[in-house]
């Protein structure tokens, strides 16, 4: 077994010991070791041969023990075990996702938000892992802890896109924003601003505990906006910590399929949102999707590769993903 396959099964269980609030440390643990295999790729055969897997970044005795189960038997029989008593076993329709075809990331952070590396760094990373398009989709205004950008900022780091874009070779830079979903489900920046953007990624991050219907409204509106093209995190849930957003799921999906909007899939290990569960509803309700790492830095780039398990548990085939498609392809460019 490979280490991206292996991250995925540690990844996996992860997320199903989130659901147990006693067991978060432990699920964290799991999350960490699956990250530092999409990282660092080790050759499993050989660590497990050598009696020398717990050398793999955050892999101790337990975690080990799973490893060198998987590298024997290709399964592991403690994910079986967590799938079952949490009432999510195995499917037969998953299906399949060849992450070597990944073309790029459309949601991903730098520092003119609260990301911690220069677009540049992001962009060189993105390009060494072989993506042919990166989305630098910082926050907006009204989060203004993290120094979201208003319409001035954003014209100052198109500059900085252009000047970047033609140093690293390769790749091409999305200018967008990831823009708050208001209480209201007006977005916190005027259309004449979101219409000049690459990719405007729509977000619920505050008031998320609002009334369902309030929320239905809400998410109804966003997914109404012609210049909306991804629902990030569409929960805005965080397993084990906070409980997302709850709204007529089906309605606001089936809005989204309707416009063409697609629903994200955030892969970092905090948010993993959508679920497999929702995105499942959502390709039922015609949507498209979009499998990001919402990356702050460099090496989050990683948590797509190891959480790739959520769209294949969900069966989405890998043309309703956007990130699988060749730029040309990606309609929603403003060009
Ligand atoms: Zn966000
Ligand atoms: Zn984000």
């Amino acid at each position: 077994m490979d280490a991206i396959a292996a991250a995925q099964v540690l990844s996996e269980i992860g997320y199903l010991l989130r659901q147990d609030p006693t067991e978060v440390y432990r699920a964290r643990a799991f999350s960490a070791a699956a990250w530092a295999l999409a990282l660092e790729r080790p050759d499993l055969e050989a660590l497990h041969k050598a009696n020398k897997l717990t050398a793999i970044e955050g892999v101790g005795a337990g975690i080990a023990k799973i490893l060198a189960g998987l590298v024997e038997t290709g399964r592991s029989s403690y994910l079986e075990r967590l799938r079952t008593e949490t009432g999510q076993p195995a499917r037969d329709d998953e299906s399949t996702i060849d992450l070597a075809k990944y073309q790029g990331d459309l949601h991903s952070h730098t520092d003119w938000s609260d990301g911690r590396a220069t677009m540049l760094e992001m962009a060189r990373s993105a390009r060494a892992l072989g993506y042919r398009y990166l989305g630098i989709t910082d926050h907006s205004p009204r989060i203004k802890v993290v120094n979201g950008l208003d319409a001035e900022r954003l014209l100052a780091q198109s500059l900085e896109r252009e000047r970047v874009e033609n140093e690293v070779e390769g790749i091409v830079l999305l200018q967008g924003i990831e823009v708050d979903i208001l209480e209201d489900g007006s977005l916190d920046l005027p259309d004449a601003v979101l219409e000049l953007l690459d990719v405007v990624v729509a977000s619920p991050h505050v008031k998320l505990r609002q009334e369902p219907a309030a929320m239905t409204e809400r998410m109804l509106r966003a997914v109404s906006n012609p210049n909306v093209d991804v629902i990030g995190h569409p929960t805005g849930r965080r397993p084990g910590s906070r409980e997302g957003a709850s709204y007529d799921f089906e309605k606001v999906f089936r809005e989204a399929g309707r416009h063409g909007v697609a629903l994200e899939i955030d892969c970092d290990p905090a948010r993993m949102d959508l679920s497999p569960e929702h995105a499942r509803l959502a390709l039922e309700c015609g949507c498209n999707f979009s499998l990001d790492a919402d990356a702050h830095a460099p090496a989050e780039f990683a948590y797509v590769p190891m959480a790739a398990w959520m769209a294949r548990r969900a069966g989405i085939p890998m043309d309703r993903i956007l990130n699988f498609r060749p730029l040309e392809a990606l309609t929603m460019i403003a060009k």
